[in-house]
């Protein structure tokens, strides 16, 4: 199954793709991990991403692109894969068809998580991750079960993002409107689309997703 999770920032795509990988041994594909990871080592595309990422606006397709496509190329096509950021714009929407028709794949489903603006910028300003695993945290919403421990691996070192800040997230929030919800139209032409309420509590959100990937 090849799935993308579409929504603003804040509204759970990379919490719930975590969950969905380790439920059913799919790869989550995160173009904002890439991004990061790239950024971290200083290659030419992180040179080149850094400042973007940090207004919150979006990186240009090609690079994001050739960064899935790559991930695409050494992946087995058994393994289902899960978008997380992308695609973000309709050039990118035409990218993933070609790619995932020249690495024979094809898209099951686009889930839409539907979440209420105002609460997005108290999740994001809230979000941490884990330092050693990446696992994903908020400061409300989803503590580890110990303080300062990661649940997942241990590790007592967490991290937040720098564009995790009340102004960058309303640049990104205009971005989502403006350039990512406008995509949606592009699948609901293939009735591939579902929406699941984003404002419902994290294992409810899965509930629902695991409801639609079994059909
Ligand atoms: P996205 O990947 O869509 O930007 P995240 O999955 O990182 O969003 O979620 C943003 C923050 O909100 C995280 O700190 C996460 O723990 C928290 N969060 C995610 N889903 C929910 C939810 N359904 N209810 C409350 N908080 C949530
Ligand atoms: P969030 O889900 O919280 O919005 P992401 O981690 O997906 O954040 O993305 C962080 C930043 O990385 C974005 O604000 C943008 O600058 C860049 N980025 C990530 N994915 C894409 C993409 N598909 N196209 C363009 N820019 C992207
Ligand atoms: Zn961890």
């Amino acid at each position: 199954m090849n799935i993308i999770l579409l929504g603003p920032p804040g509204a759970g795509k990379g919490t719930q793709a975590q969950r969905l990988v380790e439920r059913h041994g799919m790869r989550q594909l995160s173009t904002g991990d890439m991004l990061r990871a790239a950024v971290k080592a200083e290659t030419p595309v992180g040179l080149q991403a850094k400042a973007v990422m940090e207004r919150g606006e979006l990186v240009s397709d090609d690079i994001v692109s050739a960064l899935i496509d790559a991930e695409l190329a050494a992946l087995d096509p058994a393994i289902g894969v899960i978008f997380d950021g992308y695609p973000r714009t309709a050039p990118q929407a035409r990218s993933l068809d070609e790619l995932l028709a020249s690495h024979g794949r094809a898209l099951d489903l686009v889930i839409e998580l539907e979440v209420n603006e105002d609460a997005l910028v108290e999740r994001i300003t809230g979000r941490f991750t884990c330092a050693g695993c990446g696992k994903g945290y908020h400061d409300t919403f989803e503590r580890p079960a110990v303080d300062g421990v990661c649940d997942k691996c241990g590790s007592t070192e967490f991290k937040r993002r720098p564009d995790d800040n009340e102004e960058t997230v309303r640049t990104r929030m205009v971005e989502y409107r403006a350039k990512t919800a406008p995509i949606l139209p592009i699948y609901e032409a293939r009735a591939i689309v579902r929406r699941v309420d984003g404002m419902a509590d994290i294992d409810a959100v899965t509930a629902a997703l695991e409801r639609l990937i079994a059909g």
